[in-house]
């Protein structure tokens, strides 16, 4: 991999590269920004123009072809370490940084980077999710950020910066990642085939806060499945509020995970909704057809609220302002199935008086 397998993110490694040249090389990172932006990547391909041995530090470049860039291509490469929180955990084991309970100290992570190089000059190891670590994970961090073992290189990745300890924040030089542009997002949903068609990766990654892994969410086919009901019970005039939170409450159950991630989603099921009405109000204010998924149920909503004139508008912007007061909800922590409740409860009332009225 080289600097053009990265989207975005061009602004990091100018600074990275300036600041190596000036001999401002730092013995840990932390790579901040939303998740699936591709700060992963970053770190590897950084890692392996270090390691490169046909460029020097300075240029910051992986030629792909050297020793060490092919190992590192083949996962391979003796002195690179990256390791994260496992598939279905809250936090990282603490196995993780001093091995299991019969190898102490023998294994993991802080013994790893303690090692003499074997390949090059340096080690480097990669913490993805440092932000899931627990308190013992973070003070055998900081002891090691305190004292790093010499020619090794850390490199620490997160997702919620409140979340480290501020004393392993001020140990390393911080770089802060933004959000991928659209395109981008929409380009990389095509080539990794996670999106079928130009549209739905546009529509995937309008939606997506700039996250590649937000967007690959979105075409969950269970969650887009789930959008498709909503959408057909927001549709008609005579929206029953009981039924629609139940099935979306299962819908969200069915989706899995732990409380965090069924948050998250009852958060999508609240942003499609608002998407749904936003489009509405777009198409009755003269702008462009519906795109995207459900763009058809949209329409047919479109034509029953046109019916009212400019009363069908207000309707719309009304009752999508409703959702944008759910989404806060959520963000403010009141549970999920209390906020769809009073959610399609006043949507449906909201609906049914405001269309009677304008008959
Ligand atoms: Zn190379």
């Amino acid at each position: 991999m080289n600097w053009d397998d990265l989207r975005g993110h061009r602004d990091q490694i100018e600074m990275l590269r300036r600041s190596i040249a000036r001999g401002r090389q730092a013995h840990a990172y932390l790579f901040a920004g939303a998740p699936g932006i591709g700060k992963s990547r970053f770190a590897r391909i950084f890692a392996q123009c270090l390691f490169c041995e046909k460029h020097d530090d300075t240029e910051l470049l992986a030629c792909g072809d050297c020793s060490p860039c092919r190992q590192m291509n083949a996962g391979s490469h003796p002195d690179y370490f990256a390791i994260g929180c496992p598939e279905g955990k809250n936090e990282i084991p603490v196995s993780v940084f001093y091995g299991d309970k019969e190898r102490r100290g023998q294994e993991g992570l802080i013994h790893d980077l303690s090692l003499r190089p074997m390949a090059g000059s340096r080690r480097i190891a990669v913490l993805d999710d440092a932000n899931r670590m627990n308190e013992e994970g973070a003070n055998a961090m900081l002891k090691t950020l305190e004292e790093p073992p010499p020619n090794s290189m850390l490199i620490l990745i997160a997702d919620n910066l409140d979340a480290l300890l501020p004393t392993i924040r001020s140990r390393c030089q911080l770089v802060r990642f933004s959000p991928l542009a659209a395109n981008d997002v929409s380009d990389l949903l095509l080539k990794n085939e996670v999106a079928s068609t130009p549209e739905e990766a546009a529509a995937a990654a309008a939606m997506s806060e700039g996250s590649l892994h937000i967007a690959s969410q979105l075409l969950n086919p269970a969650l887009r499945s789930l959008r498709l009901n909503l959408y057909a019970a927001l549709a008609t005039a005579d929206l029953r509020p009981i039924e629609v939170a139940k099935a979306m409450t299962a819908g969200i159950d069915e989706l899995g995970g732990d409380t965090n991630e069924q948050r998250r989603n009852a958060g999508w099921l609240i942003r499609f909704a608002q998407e749904f009405y936003r489009q509405t109000v777009l198409q009755l204010s003269g702008d462009d057809q519906p795109t995207g998924q459900g763009s058809e149920i949209i329409a047919r909503f479109t034509k029953l609220l046109a019916a009212r004139g400019s009363k069908g508008l207000e309707l719309a912007m009304e009752l999508f302002d409703r959702c944008v007061l759910a989404e806060d909800h959520i963000s403010w922590n009141v549970a999920p199935a209390k906020t769809m409740d009073s959610l399609f409860d006043d949507l449906a009332r909201t609906t049914r008086t405001r269309l009677r009225s304008a008959r």
